[in-house]
């Protein structure tokens, strides 16, 4: 979804987006990370095998359903180097996912896809750089252009008390009984909020005040095939997604996918201004036709199972709230009415509180999304 900069920094973007939207957004935006661990750490990640040589770091579970997201990594370790897909959140982060790179190969990183420009999937690239000096950040235009006034020029400028501010806006929150959303805190979300605001105090905001960021260096608008040894992978921008100018890297011999924000798993974001548009581009890539699907955030998917469900998901609410747009219904009104239950119960488990919040961050980023989508094709 969202997470990504700087609260106060993204005027353009907040601009763009609903005031429930972008209170989440807001969120989002100042945190970071943190560790199972101890306060004042990133996350654990895990590496997974997806196919032989193709390795997926991924967050834990209870930091893929935070604020504090981190964003998947993926390595695809040919026989001399090695592509990498998104460099986490803060150099730290960067840092471990390397270290379990190290131990499956000791082959140099030679490219390093950024998926889009939110911060959770490339703050960390200074470690990437430190550790490969030879390595190529690559790109889409779209999303090289966005990382200068969403993160890079914002994090130039920001000063030390911004980050105790926020921090202390976070105990704020916590100590008022709510979320970042303005739910009232469960004991679920208790305990998330409570991750959330140490790890802003005691890990985030010490990495984020040491970062240098640095814009990638190739980009690219539809397309770049890289090749190594026998190894083939293309660079794709498929069309609107959950930013503008978002990419996934795909290896045509292995169907595998990586797919950045696009597909999120268990609930998929909604950052996407024009949820149609980003239907389609997720119909691109379905016809692809993937054997493994590793996520911006979550679980590395076998099959086109989640990815048709989200493709329906999407279809489905904007169909609806376009029909009801055109029968003169305001904002509130389609809110109310249309809740997408059937598809609800096929994403939440049941008695899964974190999921469940998941899915109203979803719906009520979407629902306006789409209705604004439908507003401006007539024209109201
Ligand atoms: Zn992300």
């Amino acid at each position: 979804m969202v997470m990504e900069s700087a609260m106060h920094d993204t005027n353009a973007r907040l601009d763009a987006c609903t005031r429930y939207a972008c209170l989440v957004l807001s969120l989002m935006l100042a945190l970071p990370l943190q560790a199972q661990s101890g306060r004042g750490s990133p996350p654990d990640f895990r590496l997974q095998e997806v196919v032989p040589g193709v390795f997926a770091t991924l967050e834990p579970r209870e930091w893929a359903l935070s604020p504090m997201v981190h964003g998947n990594s993926v390595f695809v370790v040919n026989e001399r180097d090695v592509l990498a897909v998104d460099a986490n959140r803060t150099p730290a982060a960067a840092r471990r996912t390397l270290d379990l790179l190290r131990g499956v190969t000791s082959n140099p990183i030679r490219w390093l896809l950024v998926t889009h420009w939110h911060g959770d999937h490339w703050l960390g690239v200074q470690a990437f750089r430190e550790a490969f000096p030879a390595l190529q950040v690559i790109a889409t235009d779209t999303a090289r252009q966005a990382m200068f006034p969403m993160l890079i020029e914002p994090f130039r400028i920001r000063q030390p008390a911004w980050y105790s501010t926020t921090a202390d806006r976070y105990d704020s929150l916590f100590n008022a009984g709510v979320d970042v959303a303005g739910r009232p805190l469960t004991p679920a979300r208790r305990k998330t909020s409570d991750m959330v605001r140490n790890a802003f105090r005691h890990y985030y905001a010490a990495e984020a005040q040491g970062m240098r960021l640095a814009a990638p260096d190739l980009t690219f608008r539809d397309s770049i095939r890289l090749h190594s040894g026998k190894r083939i992978i293309d660079l794709l921008f498929v069309g609107n997604g959950d930013t503008p100018g978002d990419a996934v890297a795909w290896l045509p011999a292995e169907r595998v996918l990586a797919a950045g924000d696009m597909l999120v798993h268990p609930v998929p974001y909604a950052g996407s201004q024009v949820p149609s548009q980003w239907a389609k581009s997720l119909r691109s890539l379905r016809a692809l036709d993937p054997l493994h699907i590793v996520p911006g955030h979550g679980e590395v998917q076998r099959g086109t199972a989640y990815l048709d469900l989200v493709i329906a998901t999407i279809e489905a609410t904007v169909a609806q709230v376009r029909r009801l747009q055109a029968e003169g219904a305001s904002l509130e009104e389609v809110t109310k009415t249309v809740t997408m239950e059937a598809f609800r119960g096929r994403m939440v488990p049941a008695n899964d509180a974190a999921v469940a919040d998941r899915w109203d961050d979803f719906l009520g980023a979407l629902i306006p999304n789409a209705y604004a989508e439908a507003a401006s094709r007539t024209g109201s």
